[in-house]
């Protein structure tokens, strides 16, 4: 029985609700009423419900889909302007004792070398993505109680908020750990994380049943409820989302927007981010074996509505999309991309081997640098910016903030400082121009005139060598 407030997976997750939603939005494909009242709601910011959500997705009305876009487009600009925050992903073990059938890393898998890094090798990984500019990371590793254990992954933290190169340093490690207990998590907030992230792969129990059939992630309650666990162990950031193309997008779309809700409704707190990644061709995976991989129309489709019903949610894309669709995408609604990303152990410091075996192939193998000037030349502002979370601002206080729109005050001037921080330490003259250009232009678009003073030293200190200014 569907209750969006239970801890239970089959009860907020509840089936029978998915497909009744999945009923009521096929019925209502062609409602143009219906569906003009959806949008009039989406627009004013406050959210959709999962039904309301579904029909925009399944809409069926060529100008009313137009309208979908062009709403996500103008929902995007009003709360997110043009900044889009970087970061990298930073592969820490490949041991894995789980046998998920589309990742290359699982148990059964005998032909890829496990590697896991020690504290000297992240140290010249972190140097490595600290000399491209990166500021902000996110953890990847295979569940493995011997391999990875958790004060593995707590040294690991530690070793990384310690090392500062040159003007580098990582100010916010996100952290991608299969699910885990209370005590552990709290553990992982004691060390200071940033958002703890957990993809659900798919919120369809029975295509998830046949994706994990060994392994302690095949517990799908277990796996399903871990939100509620990190939060009971005291995490307010909280990352989710699937691996689109693993089962039919419409019941995981869905499955996402519930999961939402039940976070918002029994967390207190909605997911900080939702990630969206298609999955892709790796050693021992053919994507074209999974038959609901998701065309790209409807991946912006799928883009736009997310933008529409969960206003307030960041939303991830990664190197696993081509640099032609993230452009696409980053219109709708995509607040965060990674950049210059290597998904195998090591891939940051080591040439790639022949037996190197990334997690996934990337589909855009730019440098840093190639995307900084990518998305100035876009007219976006490439953001470095870790504020929030430094300054205590997470969780429902966060969230608050947002939702007053008083965090807008803060991220402009702080993408703005942390580009041109990016410019001065990193940058090659090209981008530098290209950079300094859009600052300036950007500082002039500031109302507040005592901000835009205020921008301007700033500014001129970082020029004079001073670092790490944020509001
Ligand atoms: S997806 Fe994660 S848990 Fe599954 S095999 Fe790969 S690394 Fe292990
Ligand atoms: S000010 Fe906060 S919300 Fe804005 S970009 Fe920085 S960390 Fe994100």
């Amino acid at each position: 029985m569907y209750n969006v407030k239970s801890h239970k997976a089959e009860e907020f997750i509840d089936d029978v609700e998915i497909k009744e939603t999945l009923e009521y939005a096929a019925a209502n494909r062609d409602n143009r009423a219906l569906i003009e009242s959806i949008l009039d709601k989406a627009a004013l910011c406050k959210g959709l419900t999962h039904r309301e959500a579904a029909v925009l997705l399944d809409c069926n009305i060529p100008d009313l889909v137009e309208r979908t876009f062009r709403l996500a487009e103008e929902i995007k600009k009003k709360l997110y302007g043009n900044r889009i925050v970087m970061f990298a992903p930073l592969y820490l073990s490949n041991y894995c004792v789980n046998g998920c059938i589309y990742c290359p890393y699982h148990a059964k898998n005998r032909h890829i070398p496990r590697k896991k890094l020690t504290q000297e090798e992240i140290v010249r990984e972190v140097t490595a993505l600290q000399d491209m500019g990166h500021k902000r990371l996110a953890l990847e590793l295979g569940e493995h109680p011997v391999e990875n254990p958790i004060e593995y992954v707590l040294e690991s933290i530690r070793t990384i908020y310690g090392i500062h190169h040159r003007n580098g340093d990582i100010r916010r490690v996100n952290v991608n750990i299969a699910a885990t207990t209370v005590q552990n998590y709290r553990k992982l907030r004691d060390a200071g994380i940033g958002t703890y992230i957990l993809f659900q792969e798919t919120y369809d129990k029975q295509k998830y049943q046949m994706l994990h059939p060994t392994g302690p992630k095949s517990d799908y309650a277990y796996h399903t409820e871990a939100m509620d666990r990190a939060r009971e162990g005291g995490i307010d950031d909280m990352g989710i989302g699937v691996l689109f193309g693993l089962s039919g997008y419409r019941y995981d779309f869905v499955g996402l927007m519930m999961h939402a809700e039940h976070m918002e409704a029994a967390l207190g707190v909605g997911p900080h981010t939702i990630s969206v990644p298609r999955i892709r061709p790796a050693d021992d995976v053919n994507p074209d074996e999974f038959s609901d991989a998701v065309p790209d129309d409807k991946f912006l489709h799928i883009v736009a509505a997310i933008r529409c019903a969960v206003p307030y949610t960041g939303m991830i894309i990664s190197t696993r999309e081509s640099s032609k669709v993230r452009e696409k995408v980053l219109d709708l609604g995509i607040s965060q991309i990674s950049g210059a990303s290597r998904t195998s152990v090591g891939g940051y410091t080591e040439p790639e081997r022949d037996e190197d075996t990334a997690q996934f192939d990337l589909a855009d193998k730019r440098s840093l640098d190639e995307v900084v000037k990518w998305l100035i030349e876009l007219g976006y502002i490439p953001s470095f910016c870790t504020a929030c979370y430094r300054a205590g601002r997470t969780g429902e206080r966060f969230m608050k903030i947002c939702k007053s729109g008083k965090i807008q005050d803060c991220c402009t001037p702080n993408a703005l400082l942390t580009l041109k921080e990016y410019l001065l330490d990193y940058a090659s003259p090209d981008t530098m121009k290209a950079g300094d250009e859009l600052i300036r232009r950007e500082i002039e678009k500031i109302e507040n005139e005592a901000l835009r003073a205020s921008l301007k030293r700033d500014i001129a200190s970082l020029e004079a060598g001073k670092r790490d200014l944020r509001y």
